[in-house]
């Protein structure tokens, strides 16, 4: 018995290591972790301080979700590569649970949404009010999230379009249109408009450098608002598109502030051309990349029979202009509008986040 004197017993090696004596039992069946020695007389199972180290080891990789099996293996041959196999399985697994989770969410939004038209009335100064309703669809492209995120207010409509690896975008888009709703509900004039973005321009930017890292995170944002004091207005920043259809004319109401949107309107690229362009993906403005923002806002008229859609680039890179009217000319209301919209630039290979809001004036 003299050499176990070296030897731990399983209760004491179990404290040493962290594993219960019933795991350590189930890993010496395995083969994964086999005590050193066996009293013969008594059957107790004996392990030597040089196993700590392994059975350690273990306890880390079963904390990981690593099979014993798996586990087993590696130790027949120890190779890093496994361990990088291991960190994507872990990767996509977390991925896929977010991504369950993010779904899981926006289906109880949807079940506890209004029905399809969501009827909203907004009052044009006060002697005018204008009955609008809207419709919101939204395809998540290749991405693990969709990074789009929309807005119905009170007379306010917005898409945000989200910059930003992981999450970050999807952060980003969320928290501008939910600054943006609470301020211009405290104050619904033009300047309270403006100021309400800027303020969602400032949330997105205070998030973003909270980390203390390089700030990643960012955000388009196009808005139609009725104002109390200037009738409806358009405010944006990024390549999210705001256009109205009236009397079969679509007008687009925003210029693109992207690299070859600057280029097309200086005449030095072409539409065709912009779509293969390497820097088509390249903002020059958005929500969130600074401490301020200049953002681009025009008064807009508006009458019944007016149709206005709010889209992300998703949607208008898959739609060219003359093919959204046709869809819009086919389409009934503001919620089919915009499922139209969407199938269709699904249907023509979109592969970013496409999100269609249409606001139809009655
Ligand atoms: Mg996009």
């Amino acid at each position: 018995m003299d050499e176990l004197d070296e030897l731990l017993g399983i209760g004491d090696f179990s404290a040493e290591c962290g594993l219960s004596p019933k795991m350590l039992r189930s890993y010496a069946a395995a083969g994964l972790l086999v005590p050193a020695a066996v009293d013969r007389s008594s059957g107790y199972r004996y392990y030597s301080t040089d196993q700590l180290h392994r059975a350690r080891v273990i306890a880390l990789l079963r904390h990981a979700g690593i099979s014993v099996e798996a586990i087993a293996s590696y130790f027949q041959d120890p190779t890093d590569a496994r361990f990088d196999r291991w960190d994507r399985e872990i990767a996509r697994e977390a991925a896929g649970r977010r991504r369950a989770l993010a779904e899981a969410r926006a289906a109880l939004a949807l079940g506890a949404a209004p029905p399809p038209d969501r009827r909203t009335t907004a009052t044009r100064g006060s002697s005018m009010a204008l009955d609008t309703f809207a419709g919101v669809a939204s395809h998540r492209g290749t991405g693990e999230t969709n990074q789009d995120a929309t807005l119905v207010g009170d007379g306010l409509f917005a898409v945000a379009d989200g910059i930003g690896g992981l999450q970050d975008g999807e952060v980003a888009s969320r928290l501008a249109l939910d600054t943006l709703d609470a301020a211009f509900a405290a104050g619904r004039s033009a300047s309270g408009l403006l100021s309400a973005c800027r303020e969602a321009n400032d949330a997105v930017w205070r998030q973003a450098t909270a980390r203390g890292t390089d700030p990643t995170m960012g955000t388009t944002l196009a808005v139609v608002a009725m104002t109390s004091d200037a009738g409806m207005l358009v405010v944006h920043a990024g390549d999210s598109r705001a256009y109205r259809l009236r009397d079969g004319q679509l007008d687009q109401l925003t210029d693109d502030h992207t690299v070859v949107g600057d280029l097309i309107r200086a005449g030095k690229l072409t539409d065709d051309d912009a779509t293969t362009h390497p820097h088509r993906h390249v903002l020059t403005r958005a929500l969130g990349v600074g401490p301020t923002v200049e953002l681009d806002h025009a008064g807009v008229s508006c009458r019944a029979g007016d149709l206005f859609v709010l889209c992300t680039d998703g949607l208008s890179k898959a739609l060219a202009d003359d093919r959204l009217r046709t869809v819009l000319a086919g389409a009934g209301g503001a919620q089919e509008s915009a499922d139209r919209m969407v199938a269709a630039a699904v249907g023509n290979g979109a592969d970013d986040d496409a999100t269609a809001l249409v606001v139809t004036v009655r």
